[in-house]
């Protein structure tokens, strides 16, 4: 599961690294002058919600559980580039494993909240959705002995008909929001919500700052580039442009995600409808070295660093 650092495993990585390399002459090479934001929703296989009709909730319990494993691996990986990146841990994790959470925050990364139960937020109600993410969050600053200011929303459900939540993460004390992904998908996404992280008003009048997940303008088209299933499914270069455009033309840092399941091509397989089984485990044995390239040509931070630096956080946050 854990690559070589520098070698190649098949054709294909050949091909991302020629690729990259080749196209470096028509995009120009990455900026290293910005710093981006890493960022990995801690969560098992059997909680994507790509899944969920496949997977009954009750079952998660007695499932072979492989998040320690590949998020330890993704912690090395890190510490090799010297990166420090946030962690959106899901509540469920945390509770079952506190001392994986006790490791990425002792290695100087970011903890924030993923929520505790993976339900998406338009199908929870008010009340449903203020206390599980109050016990998530109460969790993860028990654990670590440190406020969590970040949050992210299972499968990015926070939509146009549930940005009532932005209202409940400020009274919760969450200094920011991560869920908003401007494209059109069948899950999630507001396609014609604000791009760049920004102070976004919240329909109570109060206000939150937001890191929407990246999208890029390649070739004509609006294209999220920023990590998960478009990491493994589109292309090396591909990203790399979108990322590169982002950086170079934008002039702002982007923020990539993935999840720990991603670079474990060994996980149980679940039967699922085709759609799904393609997101779900299309390139899971070639993300982990996509992964290396990418840090190898960008610079990366945490959120909560990459915020501060916009002026969006507070240095006291
Ligand atoms: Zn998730």
């Amino acid at each position: 599961m854990t690559g070589n650092p520098g070698a190649f495993q098949n054709d294909t990585e050949i091909w991302d690294a020629a690729s990259s390399i080749a196209l470096s002459h028509v995009s120009g090479e990455p900026s290293v002058s910005i710093t981006n934001a890493m960022t990995v929703d801690v969560e098992d296989y059997f909680h994507v919600s790509a899944l969920a009709p496949s997977i009954h909730r009750d079952s998660w319990a007695s499932r072979e559980s492989r998040v320690v494993g590949s998020t330890q691996t993704l912690l090395a990986i890190f510490e090799r580039f010297e990166v420090r990146a946030t962690f959106f841990v899901l509540g469920w994790v945390a509770e079952r494993y506190p001392q994986l959470v006790k490791d990425i925050a002792a290695r100087g990364h970011e903890i924030a909240c993923h929520g505790h139960s993976h339900r998406l937020v338009y199908e929870q109600s008010h009340e449903e959705f203020h206390k599980e993410t109050l016990r998530a969050k109460k969790l993860l600053e028990d654990v670590t002995g440190s406020a969590v200011l970040g949050y992210r929303a299972a499968s990015y459900s926070i939509v146009r008909k549930s940005l009532w939540a932005l209202d409940v993460l400020v009274e919760l004390g969450f200094a920011y929001d991560s869920s908003i992904f401007p494209v059109r998908h069948d899950r999630y996404g507001i396609p014609d919500a604000e791009r760049a992280p920004h102070r976004l008003p919240t329909p109570g009048g109060k206000v939150i700052v937001e890191w929407p997940l990246s999208t890029a303008r390649v070739l004509g088209f609006k294209i999220p580039v920023s990590g998960g299933g478009y990491f493994r499914l589109l292309p090396y270069w591909l990203t790399r442009r979108g990322l590169n455009s982002i950086n170079r033309d934008e002039a702002r840092p982007f923020i990539f995600y993935l999840h720990p399941w991603e670079i474990d091509p060994d996980q149980p397989r679940v039967s699922a409808n085709w759609l799904s089984r393609f997101r779900h485990y299309t390139n899971l044995d070639k993300t982990e070295a996509r992964l290396q390239l990418l840090l190898r040509e960008f610079r990366f931070g945490t959120t909560r660093d990459g915020l501060a630096q916009l002026g969006l956080l507070s240095a006291n946050n």
